[in-house]
């Protein structure tokens, strides 16, 4: 059994955490209920309370017994309705139990408040291995399965793999049953078909499928190519979409196999690792350099990537997405995730595949989980990553129709207010009430002391609001009413 490093994504340690002490005990209970033969409805009850501790964190606690009251059960199932999109009645209803029965990915779909997003490979190579084979079908259509399935995703990114022979390459792939040394056991035919760890060492990357399945490259039985491509996804760092399109999707499904990555999935890939064309990112394995050396001369190689540590670097707009702060700079967007110290980077249709260039103004509303990007007199949502629908008129917000475009915006969450800045005035909107606060437009320097000046971007973060001016960012405090620090704008970015 290797053992866990803390560099694990949370949601594989949440696995193995949950199933040393939930899954035994749930596996011994439903044995008892199916020996004495109870009626159906005592089945769904312990279908659902297993299936909730699987995926949706039940009854986690420390003295190993089972929480089966309400209202944690009925949350749960509450948790489980939502992330499918079903009626949210807290029930064990057909439509909820239908979808509990359906074959699924071992990994949950929820994580916990800890949890600090996504990891990701922090190289371009990736070497994977075929340890223990299926006998459902021939090993070299298992290696053409495999190898197709990783693809998937290398074609849409930067990414390459290379096959290994050895035990120790960073997704090491394996046909296994019940107990298989991670903790994790699998239940035998349908309920989980495969799980894998994302990226990081050890058994990170690692992908397990359930061998008491019936594999198979067709329509019969459950289909490989399908379940690994789902399942490398998690290898390379992500989690389960709610979304039926996605192949992020938990359940097992009949899909499209010429065209597996929904729009959604290629974004949530290129967040973590920008897109085929482009290459922000360098090898950190010298081994593989002397090893992949016509690559690196490739015309695939970064040609353009900004200079970030220009002294001279302003930017555009700043704002907080999730756990991340995006920075844009012309056509270009630098993205900074709170936890991790490399910066992902590429022109911005990269990322957001309908906004070319040009953000005046960015703003975020962390408890909405929303980001409004403003470009001239339009601007577009965020919901997630994705932009919704088209943009949208700024004058919505209630600006007078001089406005023509925007310097900056931020969010103030103490005050509920977003705050928006067009040359020497600024304006304050209510994101509840939606609407502009009366007296305003207002002068920058009169209730900003220390501000004298327009304003190239805005951002708050940790109680402070930092207003970017030119080359430089200004900490402000609202409370005092004053800057109470100035730096390089880029420092931000690790400058
Ligand atoms: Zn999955
Ligand atoms: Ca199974
Ligand atoms: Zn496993």
């Amino acid at each position: 059994m290797r053992c866990v490093t803390l560099s694990w994504p949370v949601a594989v340690v949440l696995v193995l955490t949950h199933t040393c002490r939930g899954a035994p005990a749930s596996r011994a209970a439903a044995g008892t209920v199916t020996g004495l033969h109870r009626g159906p409805i005592q089945n769904d009850l312990t279908l659902a309370a297993e299936y909730l501790e699987r995926y949706y964190t039940l009854g986690r606690e420390r003295t190993g017994r089972r929480r089966r009251s309400e209202p944690t059960f009925a949350a749960k199932v509450r948790d489980m309705q939502t992330f499918f999109g079903l009626n949210v009645t807290g029930s064990l209803d057909p439509a909820t139990v239908e979808i509990m029965r359906t074959p699924r990915c071992g990994v949950p779909d929820v994580q916990e408040y800890s949890d600090q997003g996504s990891k990701r490979w922090t190289k371009s190579v990736i070497s994977y291995s075929i340890g223990r084979y299926t006998s459902d079908m021939a090993p070299s259509t298992v290696d053409h399965l495999i190898g197709s399935a990783l693809n998937v995703w290398g074609s849409a990114s930067p990414l390459t793999f290379v096959r290994s022979f050895s035990h120790n390459a960073d997704i090491m792939v394996d046909f296994v049953t019940r107990e298989h040394g991670d903790s994790y056991p699998f239940d035998g035919p349908q309920g989980t078909l495969a799980h894998a760890y994302g990226p990081g060492t050890g058994i990170g990357g690692d992908t397990h499928f359930d061998d008491d399945e019936v594999w198979t490259t067709g329509s019969n039985g459950i289909n490989l190519y399908l379940v690994a491509a789902h399942e490398f996804g998690h290898a390379l760092g992500l989690s389960h979409s709610n979304n039926p399109e996605s192949l992020m999707y938990p359940t097992y499904m009949k899909r499209n196999q010429h065209n597996l990555l929904s729009r959604e999935d290629i974004l949530n890939l290129n967040m973590l690792y920008g897109t085929r064309s482009v290459l922000p990112y360098h090898f950190s394995r010298p081994s593989w350099n002397s090893f992949y050396k016509p690559w690196h001369l490739s015309p695939r190689f970064p040609l353009f990537l900004q200079d970030k540590c220009n002294p001279n670097l302003s930017f555009d707009a700043v704002t907080t997405m999730g756990e991340s702060t995006l920075f844009f700079k012309d056509n270009y967007l630098w993205i900074k995730h709170d936890q991790q110290c490399d910066t992902k980077e590429g022109p911005i249709k990269n990322f957001m595949p309908k906004i070319d260039s040009d953000i005046d103004a960015a703003y975020s509303v962390p408890k909405k989980s929303v980001v409004c990007l403003f470009k001239g007199h339009k601007f577009w949502t965020l919901r997630g990553s994705q932009v919704r629908g088209k943009p949208k008129p700024i004058h919505k917000f209630g600006f007078p129709k001089q406005v023509e475009r925007l310097d900056a915006a931020v969010h103030v969450d103490s005050t509920g207010r977003t705050l928006f800045f067009a040359e020497h005035l600024y304006w304050s909107y209510d994101e509840d009430r939606r609407m502009m606060e009366e007296l305003h437009p207002r002068n920058i320097s009169e209730d900003f002391p220390g501000l004298n000046t327009s304003v190239s971007a805005a951002v708050h973060r940790d109680g402070f609001t930092h207003f970017f001016i030119g080359p430089l960012v200004l900490k402000y405090d609202h409370k005092r009413k004053q800057v109470v620090s100035a730096d390089k704008a880029n420092s931000w970015l690790g400058c």
